[in-house]
């Protein structure tokens, strides 16, 4: 079903007329090896309901019990929010229907969150920091989720659905924004920022895969406007699953024009969740919001306050690792790159990808050249983020490290890197395989030298009046000879020696 298509108010109209006012809901899948509240393990892609069992699937006289490594992820993470930290916190009910949700409530913290009031400071493409004020981060525990068969994959038009619980009790942290007010035209680049900056935090922490592909990070983006003279907010909609930093954006876009054309036309927004369709940049309206009274949301009576101690949470605080904007600052200074090359490497994501590079033991520059040229083309013409190309940076650190023992040219490298991207395994055996070192052996060189000379007589006469400038014909005669295969450098001094 594809809604009809909403009128859109262009886009600096919208600013000149309304305030957009936002609020960012990111839900963090916990990479614990087990679930929220019983022993099933978490790992992603397992054939359906083989890690369920009766806690997870709601069987009735079966108890949760609260992972542990759960409520230290969560601790972290609020810490690393700049958040307070709850003595004594509750899990609730919120009683819901829905088939992927076996129990018919989830469980969740509703009015003591573990984590409250923090922040995050995240850089805008103009190098300039905006603060976004954290309201909470809470614990809860994921859905299962539905298959719908036959038809497009939506559940109109579908034969029949399919339930896999595989996914429900997986820990869960919701990370709620207060409102976002004052960004005018750069709150849809204030969304994306601050989802990034998140995304990196998380994986820093090491709490989870933070992969937006696979669902294991989730945002949902509240949105409403005001007109200029209000001095209320206006009603919000509530974008579910953007499930990428592009879509972040384009859905915060897609609102704003939206919502400024029903406003301006009279119309009133309608409280509701919306789905963003990845497709074409759009929304449509999904169903009418709840409010919290609908949840009915009571302390759930199974399980006990969580009570971390103060000596626990003052350790925790001690495991945090540099945050990556102070990694950042510092790596800058390590490589003594001016603030504008940092802001272009922040802004293609190359910064950690280099870092790592480095880590595996290319040197800054050749892991930034890589990064920045060769592999930036790639992850351009093949479509995806850089940090998705399927290389890693050991892999690239190993093909540059090869560059740096002689044994491949730059271009031989880079034969090697579009292997490696094409999934034909690791750069030494890609090497082997397809006999690409270069060739070393000058007697093998001399052969194809030899050729090249006697067919150019014109230009060896050249060379020996003294244009050496003229071997470049015959270097690159040789090149071609060996596939390559030759190290220019040393090609040249040998015609030039030949031709003495
Ligand atoms: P819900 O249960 O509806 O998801 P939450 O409190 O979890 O509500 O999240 C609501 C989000 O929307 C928060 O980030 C909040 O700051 C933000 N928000 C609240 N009111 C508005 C508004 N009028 N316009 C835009 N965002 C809003
Ligand atoms: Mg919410
Ligand atoms: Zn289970």
């Amino acid at each position: 079903m594809t809604a009809a298509a909403a009128e859109l108010m262009d886009y600096d109209q919208v600013i000149a007329e309304f305030d957009p006012v936002m609020g960012l809901e990111v839900h963090v899948e916990l990479g614990t090896a087990t679930k929220m509240f019983c022993g099933c393990p978490t790992a992603f892609g397992a054939d359906p309901n083989t890690q369920v069992c009766p806690v997870c699937i709601g069987l009735p006289g079966s108890l949760p019990v609260v992972n542990q490594k759960a409520i230290e992820y969560a601790i972290r993470i609020g810490l690393a929010l700049n958040c307070s930290i709850r003595p004594s916190s509750v899990f609730a009910r919120k009683n819901y229907f829905y088939p992927d949700q076996p129990k018919n409530y989830q469980i969740s913290q509703y009015d003591e969150p573990i984590a409250f009031d923090g922040y995050l400071d995240v850089q805008l493409t103009d190098g300039t920091t905006w603060r976004v004020d954290i309201e909470r981060a809470h614990m809860e525990e994921d859905t299962g989720k539905s298959l719908h068969i036959g038809g497009s994959g939506r559940i109109q038009g579908a034969d029949h659905s399919l339930l896999d619980y595989n996914r429900a009790g997986v820990p869960l942290v919701e990370i709620v924004t207060k409102p976002i007010v004052g960004a005018g035209e750069r709150a849809p680049e204030v969304a994306r920022a601050y989802v990034t900056a998140l995304r990196d935090l998380l994986k820093a922490l090491e709490v989870s895969d933070v992969r937006m592909d696979q669902g294991s990070l989730r945002c949902d983006a509240n949105l409403s406007l005001m007109a200029k003279d209000a001095t209320e907010f206006g009603t919000r909609t509530e974008t579910k699953n953007v499930n990428s930093l592009k879509s972040v954006e384009i859905a915060v876009t897609y609102e704003m024009r939206r919502q400024a054309a029903v406003l301006t036309a009279g119309g009133e927004i309608v409280q509701e969740t919306r789905h963003f369709h990845e497709t074409d940049g759009t929304t449509s309206a999904g169903r009418r919001k709840e409010t919290a009274e609908d949840y009915r949301y009571f302390p759930e009576p199974d399980l006990p306050p969580v009570q971390p101690s103060e000596e626990w949470i003052a350790e925790l605080g001690t495991t945090l690792p540099e945050l990556p904007w102070v990694r950042r600052a510092r790596i800058q200074e390590e490589w003594g790159v001016s603030d504008e090359v940092m802001r272009d490497l922040v802004n293609v994501g190359a910064v950690d990808l280099i870092i790592a590079t480095v880590d595996a033991g290319a040197s800054p520059e050749a892991a930034r050249g890589w990064w920045v040229s060769f592999l930036a083309q790639q992850a351009n013409s093949r479509g995806v983020e850089l940090a998705d190309l399927p290389i890693s940076p050991a892999q690239v650190a190993t093909v540059i490290g090869l560059v740096d023992e002689g044994k491949l040219t730059t271009k031989l490298a880079q034969q090697v890197a579009t292997a490696v991207l094409d999934g034909e395994g690791e750069p030494e055996q890609i090497v082997a395989d397809r006999g690409l070192e270069v060739v070393r052996d000058d007697s093998a060189l001399q052969k194809a030298i030899d050729e090249a000379l006697a067919n150019n007589p014109d230009i060896v006469e050249k060379i020996r009046g003294g244009k050496v400038k003229a071997a470049g014909k015959i270097v690159g005669d040789v090149m071609k000879a060996t596939r390559g295969q030759a190290d220019p450098a040393r090609v040249q001094e040998l015609v030039l020696a030949a031709c003495q």
